[in-house]
């Protein structure tokens, strides 16, 4: 049996929802279907000769400006794909309070098989094409890092759009993600790896979900699988290990895998895939040259964060890890989704799990709309206040504080501080509203459902009261 395509997974999970709420009519099908699709073909001339790139931007709603998603490189992706990822950004944005519509972009390209230059080239001319249509632009359209393309392309893009527009000056609002150095904001790269940390740890704060999954005790020292050490992968993996007391026993990629049962240093294992473009060799574990199917293998916690369509109702059966957590966007498909729940396999769903870089992505924005700085305004302040408190408690207990505790509370904070904290804040609310309602409201038993009906129910509201 072939699953279905990862648009009508997200379909079907949207109508499970809806399925449980009571809306005027219209209403679902205001916010189900993407709102426009734009194609675009370009030739570049290269070493390979020319060549014609196929290109989309997809904006699945408009219900808040800018509408607001990344852009992926992949050899194969598809229409149907970037439309998919684009209705799961209108969702996840409504669930983390981002105050932003859906979008998401792609080209079809592998970028292995290009030099900088010729990516710079094929990026900038990509970037005048959807900038010509208003599908770049910081009030309508605000693409971000995804699979494939990072910083580096954001600034281009970015560059590239403060050229076709030298009076508008916040231009470099038109993309996120783009180096601290270019308007970027520090944290962005990791956020959405830390984000799927913070969405574990405020998981294991609630021991009645815990149970759930048929697990005990808190996140520390708990056995995870990680497929794909990318941006999400990795930065969830390291902040997972180094912060919380995890152990990745297995890091899969797409030629192979490397396993080890006391854990694996993510940050060494990182070093040595980017040297030698793989895990082969790497003395830290043992090599496993097809690798996909470890992510069957016994574990608490597997966090796919590669690409969509992994678990399908093919391997659904056979995994044994309690608890999914869906670093990458769709990697369980819908059929394969039904069989988890029925096994009691919980999913805590890409649509809430992975938003953190959508909303670190906000806060770029609104750093960019702002022209300053996170923390450049108060930070002495806070550092001021933070003595007085010192000196306060010293005089009051007449000796000094612990070195450590007396730096802490003395330290204002910096833009990372900030964000963090607001990324945190974020990551803890929204599984908290998620979890209320699943255990509220018939018929969303379980998170996903439960994080569509949290979405739904906010973006219902809009249409309503703006009464188009
Ligand atoms: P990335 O390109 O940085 O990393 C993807 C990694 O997966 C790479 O290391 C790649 O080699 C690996 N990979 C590819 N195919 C594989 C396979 N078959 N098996 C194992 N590994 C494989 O991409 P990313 O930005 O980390 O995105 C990963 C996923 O997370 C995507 O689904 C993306 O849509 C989603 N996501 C990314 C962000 C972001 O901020 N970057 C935000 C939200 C969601």
């Amino acid at each position: 049996m072939s699953d279905v395509s990862f648009l009508e997974s997200v379909n079907k999970s949207f109508d499970a929802a809806v399925s449980t709420l009571e809306l005027p009519p219209g209403i679902p099908e205001k916010m189900k279907y993407c709102q426009s699709v734009y194609m675009v073909r370009f030739p570049i001339g290269s070493r390979h000769g020319y060549r014609v790139y196929t290109g989309w931007r997809a904006v699945h709603s408009e219900h808040r400006l800018p509408s607001k998603g990344g852009i992926r490189y992949a050899p194969d992706v598809n229409q149907e794909e970037v439309e998919a990822l684009a209705a799961l950004m209108t969702f996840k944005c409504a669930i983390v309070d981002v105050p932003f519509g859906g979008a998401k972009g792609a080209l079809r390209i592998n970028p292995k098989e290009h030099t900088e230059e010729e990516l710079e080239r094929i990026t900038r001319r990509f970037g005048r094409e959807l900038a010509k249509k208003g599908y770049i632009s910081p009030s309508l359209n605000v693409p971000a890092p995804d699979m494939g393309t990072g910083a580096r392309e954001m600034a281009w893009l970015a560059d590239e759009y403060r050229a076709m527009n030298p009076t508008d000056i916040n231009a470099i609002a038109c993309v996120t993600g783009k180096p601290v150095t270019e308007g970027g904001i520090a944290g962005r790269t990791e956020a959405t790896g830390r984000g799927v940390m913070l969405g574990l740890r405020e998981f294991f704060r609630h021991p009645d979900d815990v149970r759930r999954a048929n697990l005990e005790g808190g996140i520390e020292g708990k056995r995870i699988i990680v497929q794909g050490l990318g941006n999400v992968g990795y930065h969830a993996a390291k902040a997972l290990q180094e912060e919380d007391g995890c152990k990745i026993i297995v890091v899969i990629e797409y030629n192979g895998a490397l396993r080890n049962e006391s854990g694996l240093d993510i940050e060494a294992l990182a070093e040595y895939r980017k040297e030698h473009d793989t895990f082969e060799g790497c003395p830290q574990g043992e090599f496993v040259k097809e690798g996909q199917y470890l992510l069957e293998a016994d574990c608490d916690i597997l966090i796919p964060a590669a690409l969509e369509g992994q678990i399908t109702s093919d391997n659904a059966g056979r995994i044994q890890a309690k608890l999914i957590a869906e670093g990458a966007n769709g990697p369980v498909t819908y059929e394969a989704d039904q069989i988890l729940k029925e096994r009691g396999v919980v999913i805590i769903p890409d649509v809430y799990l992975n938003a953190g870089g959508v909303t670190v992505s906000y806060f770029e924005w609104i750093k960019n709309l702002s022209h300053i700085r996170l923390g450049r305004i108060d930070r002495r302040a806070d550092e001021t206040r933070g003595q007085d408190v010192v000196r306060a408690i010293e005089l009051m207990a007449g000796r000094e504080l612990p070195e450590d505790i007396s730096k802490k509370l003395r330290r204002g904070s910096d833009e990372l501080d900030l964000v963090r904290s607001g990324l945190d804040d974020t990551m803890r609310i929204a599984y908290q509203q998620i979890r209320e309602v699943r255990n509220t409201h018939p018929g969303a038993e379980d998170l996903r459902t439960a994080a569509f009906v949290v979405a739904i129910k906010k973006i219902a509201m809009t249409y309503q009261q703006m009464g188009a």
